[in-house]
């Protein structure tokens, strides 16, 4: 039987020479993969209050959406700067060259709500870090942090988990 690491492709050179971009667009375009991949990212959360589901642009909100949907719970994007039309909240965070910055809308999120932030991938967990820190600055409570790849010589779960966050990932 295939698993989810099975349906992702990796694509080299891509968006520069000496990157192996892994493509997670396979796995989403296969019902099974995209089902299988929805699922197992589900499964460690079964019987845990979850009240909002937080996705990074842009991967992130096509598996947000999903398990939004499968928990009937709610949406949020977390956006790069510029893109979110209301009033927000911004995070910079550290690129391998420069700082990049990601925004919240300043209403998204309730204090006390219980988050289940979601991404496609982690790498060095910096992107990860800046949308934790903008769902706690809005008094969200983190139940977990899921992605479906980690790339782990990168050292982004040891830094989430560091911040005390409870990591799942589907494959490496
Ligand atoms: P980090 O901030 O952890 O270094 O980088 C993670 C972010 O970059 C995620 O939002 C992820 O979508 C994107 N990213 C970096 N490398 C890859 C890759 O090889 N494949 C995919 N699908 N996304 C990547």
């Amino acid at each position: 039987m295939k698993t989810v690491k099975d349906y992702i492709r990796t694509i080299v050179d891509f968006p520069h020479e000496g990157i192996m971009f892994r493509d997670v667009t396979t796995l989403f375009s296969d019902p099974r993969g995209f089902r299988m991949c929805i699922d197992q990212i589900l499964n460690p959360y079964a019987g845990t209050r979850i009240d909002k589901v937080a996705g990074l642009e842009a991967r992130g909100f096509i598996i947000g959406g999903a398990i939004a949907h499968q928990l009937s719970v709610g949406f949020t994007p977390i956006r790069k700067k510029g893109k979110l039309p209301g009033a927000t909240l911004s995070q910079a965070y550290q690129l391998e060259y420069g700082e990049a910055v990601m925004e919240i809308h300043d209403d998204a999120i309730q204090p006390g709500e219980k988050v289940l932030l979601v991404d496609d991938l982690l790498a060095t967990g910096g992107t990860a870090q800046a949308g934790i820190q903008l769902i706690e600055k809005l008094g969200g409570e983190i139940v977990g942090c899921a992605f479906i790849v980690d790339l782990p010589e990168l050292g982004g779960r040891a830094k989430l988990e560091a911040m005390g966050m409870d990591v799942h990932i589907l494959c490496e």
